[in-house]
C-alpha cells in the first residue's frame, strides 16, 4: 500500500513540475498555482462577493478544490498524504530524519502551542487577502517557491521562507504540515468525522505499537478504538505497521 502511496506521490510531483516547465517555456497560460485549492480557499469571500475569479485564480483551482473537500469528506485528508506535492517533500524529510535519528515528541503543551500557528495564519492570510483584493500571501508560499520554477513573485525572501518552513520538519515530524500550513489548518475543520477512517479491532490488537511509531502525524494509534483526530492524512502507515496482526482497518 506504501508503494501505491509512494507512485501517487511521485505522479503529482511530476504533474506539477510538467506544467511549470511548459508555463516557463511560455507554452502554457497555466502554473502550479492554477492547480492549488488553497487559491480557491483565499479567494472565496472575494468571488462570493463580487461572482468572479479574482486574481490569478480561475474555474480549475476552485473545481480542484471542491474535489479535495469531497475527497477528505470521505476519505480525511488523503490529499496530505496521496496527492500534495509539498507534503510529499515533507514526508521525504522525515523519513530520512527518521532512519538517522529517532524524532523525540514534543510535549503536549508545546505541540498544542505549535499546532495554532497554522490557524492564526490561516485567519492572517484571509482577512489580507480579503482586503487587499490580491493574493497578499504568494510571494511567501513555500509551494509556489518550491514549485513555481522561480515565479513572477519569488524573491531571495521566498527561498528563505521556504528554508525555513521545511527546517520544522528536522525537529518535529512532518513539522510544517502539523505546525505551519494554513490549507492543512483549513482540511482539519472537515477532518473529524468523515465517512471513511481507521478502526482499531481491540480483540486483534497485541499491543505492540508499531502503529505509533509508524504514524506520521504522531497519533497514538494503539489507543483509540477509531481515529477521528484531525492530523490524520489516511497515509495507511499505520494499516500497514499493522499488516501482521491485521488489528488495524479503514471501514464506515
Ligand atoms: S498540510 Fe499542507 S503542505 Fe502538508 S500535505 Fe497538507 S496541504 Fe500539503
Ligand atoms: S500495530 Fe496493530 S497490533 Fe500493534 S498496537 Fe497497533 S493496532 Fe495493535
Ligand atoms: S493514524 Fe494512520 S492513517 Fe492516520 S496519519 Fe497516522 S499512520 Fe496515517
Amino acid at each position: 500500500m506504501q508503494a501505491i502511496r509512494f507512485i501517487f506521490q511521485l505522479f503529482f510531483i511530476e504533474l506539477i513540475l510538467y506544467h511549470a516547465v511548459l508555463f516557463s517555456l511560455g507554452e502554457s497560460y497555466k502554473n502550479c498555482e492554477s492547480y492549488c485549492p488553497f487559491g480557491a480557499v483565499e479567494t472565496f469571500a472575494l468571488f462570493a462577493q463580487s461572482g468572479k475569479f479574482p486574481c490569478a485564480v480561475n474555474e480549475l483551482n476552485y473545481s480542484i478544490f471542491a474535489g479535495v473537500l469531497l475527497l477528505t469528506v470521505f476519505f480525511k485528508r488523503a490529499f496530505c498524504s496521496w496527492i500534495c506535492p509539498l507534503g510529499a517533500v515533507n514526508e521525504l524529510i522525515t523519513r530520512v530524519r527518521s532512519y538517522f535519528i529517532k524524532y523525540k515528541p514534543l510535549a503536549e503543551n508545546i505541540m498544542k502551542t505549535l499546532y495554532s500557528v497554522k490557524y492564526i495564519l490561516l485567519a492572517v492570510i484571509l482577512i489580507a487577502t480579503y482586503r487587499n483584493y490580491d493574493l497578499v500571501f504568494r510571494p511567501y508560499c513555500p509551494y509556489f517557491t518550491a514549485f513555481g520554477l522561480h515565479g513572477h513573485t519569488t524573491v531571495v525572501l521566498s527561498y528563505f521562507i521556504l528554508a525555513n518552513a521545511l527546517l520544522a520538519t528536522l525537529f518535529i515530524k512532518m513539522g510544517f504540515c502539523r505546525t505551519l500550513c494554513p490549507f492543512g489548518a483549513f482540511l482539519n475543520v472537515f477532518n473529524m468525522k468523515t465517512v471513511f477512517k481507521i478502526y482499531r479491532d481491540e480483540g486483534a490488537c497485541v499491543k505492540c505499537k508499531l502503529c505509533d511509531g509508524a504514524c506520521l502525524a504522531e497519533i497514538k494509534v494503539s489507543e483509540s478504538a477509531k481515529i477521528e483526530n484531525a492530523g490524520c492524512t489516511m497515509c495507511l502507515s499505520c494499516v500497514s505497521a499493522c499488516a501482521r496482526n491485521g488489528a488495524l482497518k479503514v471501514g464506515l
